[in-house]
């Protein structure tokens, strides 16, 4: 049973698709809090499906605003509204929030605030972080550093890790999990793929951030969550696991960071029981 930790899907056949391929745990990210209530549907449906005795995934979503929008939702979204947002108890994680200095250069001040509202957040729910993270490591960890230091600890994920060893190691230090993508199957993410390989085992996911990135040989369609076996193979090869180790250790891993996942799959199993 494979765990896609973060992707962006929006109707029921490709959630299908990838209970049929073996991909039997999905997180369907939110990037931002309008879109919350088309997610949590999603979610219900697929769990009436298998109550129905269906094939379908069981799928979780996120509260947060991503930073692609961070300049624009600042004045109208607050830390109150974000909590709220996560109390649905399909949301698991806080995010998809964090900082891109790659598209978001003219919006540094503005994407800081609002990631320190999900810090905050995450501060006070106790659900972890699902932080999106590019070119902008030094105030990333700032940031998170600050959070620690008033909350006393944070959870979260560097989801799409496509960052350097150091930082690796920079987050391994609050006991972060990073999230493999169909980036390390490319030939151009060999040195992200490097990382992967000695980052601690209990403290690795993996994702396909679909509809982007298809791993290898997708490479170039659509992605989708039924491909993210494709990422499995590859860690289980840089690893020297089998894919169904692979499978396994990601999965757990999965339900240690989001253990409002893990606790709600318990009642749900007890109820059933
Ligand atoms: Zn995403």
């Amino acid at each position: 049973m494979f765990t896609d930790s973060h992707c962006h899907i929006e109707d029921d056949e490709t959630a299908l698709r990838a209970a049929a391929a073996g991909v039997s745990v999905l997180l369907n990210a939110g990037r931002d809090l309008d879109e919350a209530a088309a997610q949590l549907l999603l979610c219900a449906k697929m769990d009436e499906r298998r109550q129905a005795g269906e094939d379908a995934p069981q799928m979780w979503t996120s509260a947060g605003i991503h930073p692609d929008s961070a300049k624009a939702k600042l004045a109208r979204i607050c830390v109150a509204e974000i909590v709220q947002a996560a109390e649905n108890p399909y949301a698991v994680a806080i995010g998809e929030c964090g900082l891109d200095y790659h598209y978001g250069a003219d919006c540094i001040a503005e994407q800081k605030e609002m990631f320190a509202r999900h810090i905050e957040t995450a501060g006070i729910t106790g659900l972890p972080l699902m932080i999106h993270q590019r070119e902008a490591e030094a105030d990333m960890l700032e940031l998170l550093r600050a959070g620690v230091r008033r909350f006393g600890k944070l959870t979260g994920v560097i989801h799409c890790f496509t960052s350097t060893q150091a930082f690796a190691d920079a987050v391994r230090e609050f006991g972060f999990y990073i999230s493999a993508s169909g980036i390390v199957t490319f030939k151009s993410g060999a040195a992200v793929a490097e990382v992967f390989k000695s980052y601690p085992a209990d403290r690795i996911l993996i994702e396909t951030d679909s509809p982007y990135l298809a791993p290898v040989p997708y490479r170039g369609k659509t992605n989708e969550p039924a491909f993210v076996c494709k990422t499995a193979e590859k860690i289980a090869a840089i690893r020297g696991l089998t894919v169904e180790e692979t499978a396994r250790i990601t999965t757990d891993n999965f339900f240690n960071l989001y253990q409002k996942a893990a606790r709600r799959r318990s009642d749900t199993g007890r109820a059933r029981a």
